[in-house]
């Protein structure tokens, strides 16, 4: 029996005909290997790649103790806790260049944002509070020993990883290598995912579009998604209903990539050749999901590559794809832990309809009125009006159990913004 399926066997709670959106998600998780292979680059040309390796800082950041405020560095036994204190002005400590003597008793120094604290200091004092009199300067009561200071390693230490193996590189991450000195950096090479969209109806854009066909714009959605996930798309365009040609396409994405998507053509009762081929070629599993849209969904192998077969209406691929494929490619890429995507609960100023005993994604958007975040849904919900997706910045995300909503209800959003 093959790998997919035993460990499918073993799980007592599977039921390919009705499997729940969050036993579907795990049992994908599950079976994803992260795939090997590591390279290093510039810092730069890393945004958007998983570090393969821990990064260990080789400095202390900051480097040394330096003030937080502009101010006076003073040394806090000389200040008088009942009164106020007059402190004699020994020189300038400026970001870059230090003060180079060290502070005697009774002595001060002007101190930037930055400065390192001169020897001897161990306290700054925010310029706003002091007033120079006489040529000395006054600071007032109520200092606190150790104030204003930014100690030399309290961001990272020198010898302790600054980041993690399975970290996903963005723009904070650039600049927390940079503030290391770190130039290059060993990063998981990109995954590579064809794709091809699958039925005799379909035309690609470019040629003329004949009665009874569609425009194929799955293929163009699949881009968008994987493009930002951080994927390199090989693009085997649209393959019609041919066992021929299915099969050639097959064999050629599972030598080329590291994962398969296509849609169309795994729900029952199509020209049944992609099901077929796909269960003949590869390791593959056939779930309808208990969610709406996307039932129909197939899983598995072919070859090395993982295979996701999605189902044909273009709202569904994007559904399908946000909510198992993602985690599945983040993985794939070795980023570790995958989080889940956040969902927030807000209130649904319109009526929704849903059946208990399936998850839906419906399609929303999220608005603030009078200070507060609520959320109303995009209008028509059928799986292949694509129109929905582009109208809302969230999905309303309907539970399991959950039934139908009353206007003013609360319930679960996902934002859309962010999702890469
Ligand atoms: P299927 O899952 O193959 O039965 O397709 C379901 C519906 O999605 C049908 O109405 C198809 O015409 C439509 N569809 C399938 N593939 C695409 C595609 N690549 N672009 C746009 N619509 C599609
Ligand atoms: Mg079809």
């Amino acid at each position: 029996m093959s790998s997919i399926l035993r460990a499918l066997s073993c799980a007592d709670d599977y039921d390919p005909e009705s499997l729940p959106v969050a036993r579907a998600r795990e049992i994908i998780r599950d079976l994803i290997v992260p795939v090997p292979g590591a390279e290093r680059l510039f810092i730069r040309n890393a945004l958007g790649r998983v570090l393969a390796q821990d990064i260990i800082s080789p400095i202390d950041v900051p480097g040394h103790d330096n003030s937080a405020m502009d101010g006076y560095a003073v040394r806090f036994a000389d200040l008088d806790p009942a009164g106020e204190t007059r402190l004699r002005l020994a020189g300038t400590a400026l970001a870059g260049r230090a003060f180079a003597g060290s502070l005697g008793v009774g002595e001060c120094v002007r101190i930037m944002t930055g400065a390192m604290v001169p020897a001897g200091a161990d306290t700054i004092v925010i310029q706003e509070v002091v007033r120079e009199e006489d040529g000395l300067v006054v600071v007032p009561p109520g200092q606190k020993q150790g104030q204003n200071l930014r100690r030399a390693g309290e961001d990272l230490r020198a010898g302790h990883p600054a980041l993690k193996a399975g970290k996903l590189i963005r723009p904070a991450e650039l600049g927390l290598l940079a503030s290391l000195g770190v130039a290059e950096a060993p990063v998981k090479r990109r995954v590579r995912v064809a794709v091809f969209s699958t039925g005799d109806e379909l035309c690609s854009i470019g040629t003329p579009i004949r009665p009874g066909e569609v425009y194929d714009s799955n293929r163009y959605t699949l881009f968008g998604m994987l493009t930002r996930l951080g994927c390199e798309v090989v693009d085997l365009g649209v393959v019609h209903d041919n066992p021929h040609v299915l099969e050639s396409a097959f064999r050629e994405a599972a030598s080329h990539a590291d994962a398969i998507v296509t849609s169309g053509g795994v729900s029952v009762g199509e020209a049944d050749f992609v099901r077929a081929l796909m269960s003949r070629l590869g390791e593959v599993v056939f779930w309808k999901i208990a969610m709406r849209p996307g039932r129909p969904m197939a899983f598995g192998k072919i070859g090395d590559a993982y295979l996701f077969g999605l189902p044909g209406n273009p709202v569904a691929v994007m559904v399908t794809f946000y909510q198992f494929v993602r985690d599945a490619l983040l993985k794939l890429m070795g980023v570790d832990p995958v989080e889940p995507l956040p969902l927030f609960r807000v209130p649904c100023t319109g009526a929704l309809k849903k059946r208990p005993g399936r998850t839906e994604f419906q399609r929303g958007v999220l608005y603030r009125e009078a200070g507060e975040w609520r959320v109303h849904p995009t209008g028509a919900q059928g799986s292949g009006i694509l129109s929905s997706m582009s109208d809302a910045n969230c999905f309303i995300v309907l539970e399991h159990e959950q039934g139908n909503v009353e206007p003013g209800e609360p319930v679960w959003v996902q934002p859309m913004e962010g999702l890469i």
